[in-house]
């Protein structure tokens, strides 16, 4: 393996963690490693990535692109793999990630691997793994020619923790003109639904079938429990509960002392935001789920019939 080019995220003016998983993906090959951090004044974040794995770190700094806009990035991606010849492009699959790389891969007229999990060296080849079918298959790509570009899943590798130094270089010429502007960003409002400090939370999934249920079948374990309710992606897009109960890489990470997960399979999107609380119970029928590669117990089975139990059973326990 030649050379990996990381296009590195800054969230709040601080370095993403989806860009140190970047990082540990890249080392696990073996080959040399270069980043490129894009921004107006980013030194420091170049300097921390340099000293955080980043290998050589190139920095695009311009007030243009103080605020992410899909032509700067481009330009700028495109300048550091001129200056690199890097033989893969690892960009995290986030919002700019899908933006930005297709533009990317389309200009430099090269393969990509989108929503990757995992690379593996084969016979002198990249396979790049994803997940597919709600995770009940793993899908093996090879991608043609060179550079290739792959976006990968934030959460499926480890943050890199080692602290090779690097160095850090600028990149000229990247500043110019945008064909959209950068208006505002707006965070939608604080809800009082806070996941994150919650000690125990009981979320639901598809498997529970319809709205009603959350109110019928969970809620009576999560009283029992004196828990938060939290619930999967699909749950809160189709409006069965508010955005702010949504666990994962797109809601709330979580980390409670105990996270029942009940009708939920188990998707890597999922798995990031509680797959580092205490102790997880997962509640599924079908008994080779994903979720239960992150659970301590999990009870294979119809969870309208062992939810009710349970919270039958805590209630009893509790003396209640
Ligand atoms: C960019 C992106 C971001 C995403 N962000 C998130 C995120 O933040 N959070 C998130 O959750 N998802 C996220 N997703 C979606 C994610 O990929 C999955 O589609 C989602 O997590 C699946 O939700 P689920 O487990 O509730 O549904 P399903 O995958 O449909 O699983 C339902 C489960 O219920 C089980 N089940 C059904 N009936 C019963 C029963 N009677 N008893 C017991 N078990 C039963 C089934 O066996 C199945 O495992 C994201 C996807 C993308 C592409």
């Amino acid at each position: 393996m030649a050379k990996t080019l990381i296009v590195a995220e800054i969230q709040k003016g601080q370095l993403r963690e989806a860009t140190l998983e970047l990082v540990t993906a890249a080392r696990k090959l073996g080959g040399e490693v270069a980043s490129l951090v894009i921004g107006s004044g980013i030194g420091g974040v170049a300097e921390e990535l340099s000293k955080k794995g980043g290998g050589r770190v190139l920095v695009a700094d311009d007030p243009s692109l103080a605020n992410y806009n899909v032509d700067g990035w481009t330009r700028a991606i495109r300048k550091a793999v001129d200056a690199e010849k890097p033989e893969l492009i690892l960009i995290s699959n986030t919002p700019i990630g899908w933006d930005v790389a297709g533009r990317v891969a389309a200009q430099l007229d090269c393969g990509v691997a989108s929503d990757v999990i995992r690379i593996e060296p084969e016979g002198g080849d990249l396979v790049f793994v994803r997940r597919m079918f709600n995770a009940k298959f793993d899908a093996r790509l090879r991608v043609a020619g060179t550079p290739r570009l792959a976006t990968m899943q934030p959460g499926a590798s480890e943050a890199y923790a080692g602290s090779d130094a690097g160095s850090v270089a600028k990149l000229d010429g990247v500043g110019g003109d945008a064909r959209t502007k950068f208006v505002e960003i707006r965070t939608a409002p604080a809800g009082g639904h806070d996941l994150t400090k919650a000690e125990i939370i009981v979320s639901g999934g598809r498997g529970l079938q319809k709205p009603e249920n959350f109110e019928a079948v969970l809620k009576p374990l999560v009283d029992a429990l004196g828990a938060q309710m939290g619930a999967s992606r699909p749950v809160v897009d189709a409006g069965w509960l508010p955005h702010e109960y949504q666990v994962g890489s797109s809601g709330q990470i979580v980390s409670p002392k105990l996270y029942v997960a009940v009708g939920i399979s188990g998707a890597i999107q999922h798995l990031v935001g509680m797959k580092n609380s205490n102790f997880i119970i997962a509640i599924n029928k079908d008994a080779d789920a994903p979720i239960f590669e992150v659970a301590d117990v999990g009870i294979v089975g119809d969870l309208f019939e062992i939810v009710p139990a349970l919270a039958t059973a805590v209630k009893a326990a509790k003396g209640g």
